[in-house]
């Protein structure tokens, strides 16, 4: 039986679908914002926090990680639809308690969707599920706490357990993580970034000597060319489109690059801007080039390619002087892509070649550039030689370390940044293991842990036995469906630190813990009183975020209380570990005095942090400094992709609808690309559909094989869509047991999400 767990009972699909949307954001996102606070918020919850959500003294959206202006923030509501989604998700009325747990067994929740179990609402009490019971009972705190203790001691290693960590936790909690899994002895700490953006810090560490962006706020607005490369902001990062408008209103032109038209990139209508509003909004793609999936290097090498002949007609396109004094590899580049065929190249990015070379003229009279992407460029085979190729065309344009251009990956989770900078990583360098080894007085274990899908495979064939979830809803969030569920079921113990009720719940080890805790939203008191928690934001500004709502339940802990909790217990016979965890957790200022003694940039954190809009990380790169192994920005060499396609098969993207962050699914709607009320679909091009004599509805079954193992989902519906031929989109998770678990990125172990060969047939 396919452990699929987002299929929905048929009695739910009534999918209708329509024109997608020319325009975003507007008047609809305002209905859509009041309309789930309204439903599952009460309105003094949704007020207060509403008003205090991105503002200085206020919390950090617990969605994506897209900067706040540093200086001015509207007071009325500096956030986006999908923020007060976020907000009303955690803050919902709807409670999962005792008498939930009572009521629902284990085989009965198993068969609601996704969907369902989030809407359930917020789990209040600790909450246990013994070796073949139906059903979760509560479990006191202490009592939680030992069993995972005694789990972990009994491990024959400490290597035998998997900490995993999503992008939300803060970066006390993440900090305090790491400490403990450290001191437990070992570094088996996967977290989502294996997922998503590790082939950009993969990529950029390699070429700039530092795994982020260097752009700010600023820069977006004042760059003269933006391209947009493989990202849905209007979705995925709305409040960016604020920034496109201002670069736009500024001059600026933006060049979309995407396989699927996404009406974010084509209009926007500023809800803040009443006459805007009225006028129907600003054009935001200067021209849209609808690449075929994984054509991205094809695109960029026709385009450097382009230039370069420009280079050698006019001059002044190649910036000579930053190449000479910041570079290295330049010649080996030219000898390379002098070798391509721009034809070839063309072909293979399946955009039309008037398309490109009109680009390519915005490009060349427009030295400040910058280039932003996310999971569309990293989630393929090839995604650091993606990133690479990137880091070529800005460095062919001198296009960094200047303001209005440069790098600017654009993360997805609201702390994904700063749980890495914070060492949630399974294989953080020695410099970094030598200070948090000083700080804590204790010897941090070198040898390198599990990413997260060799973790999936460490459990499934039975080398790891224990899965710690810090946040997140693992099974939903991974490959390979089938395969992850396996493996978390072959675990002795799975622990989820939760908010909300979730699959993973659900597909769980011989027993199972669901650790509640506290959302960003609720107040953190201590012993010591009030805490705030803080994270880091896409652009590197750490700022503090301290919650303004009553918690959920009284029974609810913080996340650095839980793992203190767990440290305590677990460590207890450790006798060279020494660390004070009621003390560290009582006052969060002590685990950031911990932080600025171990990690660099942190100085007086504990001062800067309470400064309204916080603080920048050092980035070398915003001056041209550039911590490369030649000491220069390294411009690379990278392969095109094979593009070939077997007859009859076709490459699939995975994307998130509108009504979704991530695994958290807000409704069953994809308003802007107007599909209503279904989530398992595939969007192909309509030509592609009549040449395999399918109609618009057709319910079908769609195959990826791969190291001659064959994975399906059953009873899809094709639905037409502006899309390349040969490419179709489905969302995630729902298509995720197409993901085969061991395609992946080699250097980075990232999934390919991006480029499942697929085949289609009408199901039976
Ligand atoms: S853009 Fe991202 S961080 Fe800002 S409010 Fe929207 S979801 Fe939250």
């Amino acid at each position: 039986m396919s452990d699929n767990p987002h299929r929905y009972p048929p009695s739910a699909e009534k999918l209708k679908w329509s024109d997608p949307k020319s325009n975003s954001v507007g008047l609809p996102a305002i209905i859509a914002s009041l309309q789930h606070m309204g439903k599952y918020m009460d309105v003094p919850s949704a007020l207060k926090a509403s008003l205090k959500m991105n503002q200085k003294d206020g919390f950090d959206c617990p969605g994506c990680a897209w900067p706040d202006p540093d200086d001015h923030r509207s007071p009325i509501g500096e956030y986006c639809e999908n923020g007060i989604k976020a907000l009303a998700e955690e803050a919902t009325n709807a409670k999962v308690d005792e008498a939930f747990f009572k009521k629902y067994d284990i085989a009965t929740l198993s068969s609601w969707p996704e969907f369902k179990l989030g809407k359930s609402g917020r789990i209040t009490h600790p909450m246990h599920l013994a070796e073949g019971a139906s059903h979760y009972t509560p479990i006191s705190w202490e009592h939680a706490f030992k069993k995972i203790g005694t789990h972990l001691n009994k491990l024959d290693h400490p290597d035998e357990a998997i900490f995993y960590t999503s992008g939300r936790t803060s970066n006390e909690a993440a900090f305090l993580y790491g400490a403990f899994v450290r001191a437990y002895g070992t570094n088996n700490l996967p977290d989502c970034s294996n997922m998503c953006h590790e082939c950009s810090g993969f990529g950029l560490t390699q070429t700039l000597g530092i795994g982020k962006g260097s752009v700010t706020l600023n820069d977006i607005h004042e760059a003269e060319i933006i391209l947009v490369i493989g990202q849905n902001p209007g979705t995925n990062h709305p409040r960016m489109m604020t920034a496109l408008e201002k670069c736009k209103e500024n001059g600026g032109k933006i060049v979309a690059i995407n396989p699927l038209k996404e009406a974010g990139l084509i209009k926007y209508t500023n809800p803040q801007r009443p006459l805007k509003m009225m006028s129907g909004g600003v054009a935001i793609a200067d021209l849209y080039l609808q690449v075929q999936i994984n054509g991205d290097v094809a695109l960029l090498k026709a385009i450097i390619l382009l230039l370069l002949k420009l280079e050698k007609e006019h001059g002044n396109i190649i910036d000579h002087e930053f190449i000479e004094e910041h570079t290295s590899g330049f010649e080996e580049f030219m000898n390379a892509i002098s070798q391509e065929d721009l034809q070839k190249c063309i072909a293979d990015s399946g955009v039309s070649e008037k398309l490109i070379r009109e680009s390519v003229s915005l490009i060349a009279a427009r030295p400040k550039m910058i280039i932003c992407w996310a999971m569309g460029i990293t989630q393929h085979e090839n995604g650091v030689q993606n990133v690479r190729e990137i880091v070529n065309l800005l460095l062919l344009r001198g296009a960094i370390g200047k303001p209005g251009a440069g790098p600017c990956p654009v993360r997805g989770h609201s702390n994904v940044q700063g749980d890495r900078t914070m060492g949630i990583w399974e294989k953080m360098p020695g410099t970094f293991l030598d200070k948090l080894g000083q700080a804590f007085d204790f010897e941090p274990p070198r040898k390198h842990g599990y990413a997260t899908v060799p973790a999936i495979r460490a459990m499934y064939e039975g080398k790891a036995k224990v899965f710690i979830g810090m946040g997140g809803n693992f099974v939903s969030a991974t490959p390979d469906t089938d395969y992850t569920a396996t493996a978390l079921r072959n675990c002795h113990l799975t622990v989820h630190v939760s908010t909300k009720l979730n699959r993973s719940h659900l597909v769980h080890g011989q027993e199972a813990l669901i650790l509640p805790t506290l959302g960003r939203s609720e107040i953190d008191l201590q012993q010591s009183g009030y805490q705030f928690v803080s994270v880091e934001n896409s652009m590197g500004i750490v700022h503090n975020s301290k919650g303004v709502l009553a918690p959920k339940s009284p029974h609810l802990k913080s996340e650095p209380a839980i793992i203190a909790g767990i440290a305590k217990v677990t460590l207890r016979d450790k006798k060279d570990i020494s660390i004070d965890w009621d003390l560290l957790t009582a006052d969060y200022d002590r685990i950031r005095d911990k932080i600025e003694e171990v990690i660099p940039g942190f100085d007086a954190y504990n001062e800067r942090v309470r400064l309204g809009s916080g603080f920048y990380l050092p980035n070398g790169v915003k001056e041209r400094v550039f911590k490369t192994k030649t000491g220069k920005a390294i411009f690379t060499v990278n392969k095109r992709p094979e593009m070939t396609l077997s007859p009859g098969t076709f490459r699939l993207t995975t994307v998130r609808a509108h009504d979704q962050y991530n695994t958290t699914l807000y409704g069953l709607d994809d308003r802007y690309r107007g599909i209503k009320n279904g989530r398992e679909v595939l969007l192909m091009n309509e030509l592609d559909m009549s040449e395999i004599n399918l109609w618009p509805g057709q319910e079908i079954d769609v195959t990826s094989v791969y190291e001659g193992v064959s994975r399906s989902v059953k009873s899809f519906k094709a639905v037409p869509y502006d899309i390349p031929r040969s490419c179709v989109a489905a969302y995630f998770p729902e298509a995720n047991p197409l993901v085969p678990i061991h395609l992946i990125n080699r250097e980075t172990h990232t999934p390919v999400s991006k480029n499942i060969i697929v085949s289609i047939v009408k199901s039976a």
